[in-house]
């Protein structure tokens, strides 16, 4: 028995609830079993239940063993004096609180049905090892899978929202400054983009302002920068101002393998410094709330190539956590809800990751899918987390949860 099976059993109450008792036979009536508590402290708060008829609100805590009260040194620890109900599998030691009174336990042993242990089990155990609930999947209503990726795409969303704003601060509330450190860093894509937020140091927004006015000095200005003036046209006539001189990145930073040359770096940096002179170094839009297709259309010149895919992966990876960022930033989610919007609009990405799921029939209608299903992925199924999963919840209510 691992706690997080028992924590899973009394979030769901998936267990045999009539005549409840603690140990010293008090009945016990769950009101509402709490909220995990993923910090320090009782394992759920806020639960409310009555124990002999008499209304209790505070902390339950869950064990294995309820010896494990005193393992833990939970009764030096004056935070699990509010503790109201002791959850235990197993009952080996009474447990009482500094004054001496018994903590009321609950033994769940008896309660569960071994059918829901064995398919908690074989999920968590689960031989494929990154999507654990593969065969079991398909017993799935299509709705619960649906509102699943939705949920986690938000999460995501809120994730690098919350990167940037921390981002914001050490940039000292500086949004273009910060929109342009996103920006580099989403040219870099997948492979370049430790290098090219190098380069938002050895380039500061503020230089580049004083050379978009020259785009092929602008263009030089960054190759140098990045250590690839090899691809430079003019770069003998570049005067490199004396704050930027010791600047200047370590070649090694650049990686070329399993890329194709038109994403090579010294190419994003030539389509960046382009687009950095079509704005005149100004970023604000990317903070704006606009149609999608305006969004797109910054991106969309002759002069870069950009493909349609990157331009969809840039405004995946920039515009919409910017635009979060900022809605959160100013507790105004219309921002959020357009960040929201503008994901539904992008078509679907397409990867490795994302063919797995869509051959077990998970949406992939629009980037909003595809980022709910990276981080399902990423955060619940390869962790996992299947218990904190409405699918996984979903897969478990197929089997009788308790014994009658
Ligand atoms: S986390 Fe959810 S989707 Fe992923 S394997 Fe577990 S149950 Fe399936």
């Amino acid at each position: 028995m691992k706690e997080i099976v028992l924590y899973y059993l009394w979030q769901q109450q998936a267990f045999n609830r009539e005549n409840l008792q603690t140990i010293d036979g008090q009945t016990v009536v769950v009101q509402s079993g709490g909220i995990l508590n993923t910090n320090a402290g009782p394992d759920f708060s806020v639960a409310r239940l009555y124990i002999d008829n008499l209304e209790w609100h505070g902390s339950v805590e869950i064990h294995v063993k309820a010896s494990d009260w005193r393992r833990h040194r939970h009764h030096q620890d004056s935070a699990y004096e509010r503790v109201i109900l002791h959850v235990v599998w197993e009952h080996d030691q009474d447990v009482y609180r500094s004054d001496g009174t018994m903590v009321p336990t609950l033994e769940l042993k008896s309660r569960v049905n071994s059918s829901i242990l064995f398919r908690i089990q074989s999920l968590l155990e689960n031989v494929q090892p990154s999507i654990p609930c593969a065969n079991l999947v398909n017993q799935v209503p299509e709705i619960v899978k649906i509102a699943q990726v939705e949920r986690v795409a938000i999460q995501r969303m809120e994730r690098k929202a919350n990167e940037i704003l921390e981002l914001l601060k050490s940039k000292k509330g500086d949004w273009q400054g910060t929109a342009y450190h996103c920006l580099l860093r989403s040219f870099g894509f997948k492979t370049n983009q430790a290098g090219m937020e190098q380069l938002t140091q050895a380039l500061p927004l503020r230089w580049v302002r004083k050379w978009y006015g020259n785009s092929d000095q602008l263009t030089d200005i960054f190759l140098h920068q990045a250590a690839l003036s090899q691809y430079s046209a003019n770069e003998k006539m570049l005067v490199i101002p004396p704050e930027l001189e010791n600047k200047q990145l370590n070649p090694s930073v650049w990686r070329y393998s399993r890329i194709r040359p038109t994403s090579f770096p010294h190419v994003r940096i030539k389509q960046l410094a382009i687009l950095l002179k079509q704005w005149q170094a100004d970023l604000s839009w990317l903070l704006q709330i606009q149609p999608v297709e305006y969004y797109m259309q910054q991106f969309c010149t002759e002069a870069t190539n950009l493909g349609a895919r990157s331009i969809d992966t840039i405004i995946i990876n920039t515009v919409v956590p910017l635009l979060t960022a900022h809605g959160l930033f100013h507790r105004d989610d219309t921002y959020q809800q357009h960040a929201w919007l503008c994901l539904k609009e992008i078509k679907a990405e397409d990867n490795k990751v994302i063919r797995k799921y869509a051959g077990l029939n998970f949406p992939g209608s629009s980037a909003l899918d595809t980022q709910g299903t990276l981080e399902l992925y990423q955060n619940y199924c390869t962790k996992k987390q299947c218990l904190s999963c409405s699918i996984g919840t979903a897969v478990l209510k197929k089997q009788p949860l308790f014994v009658s």
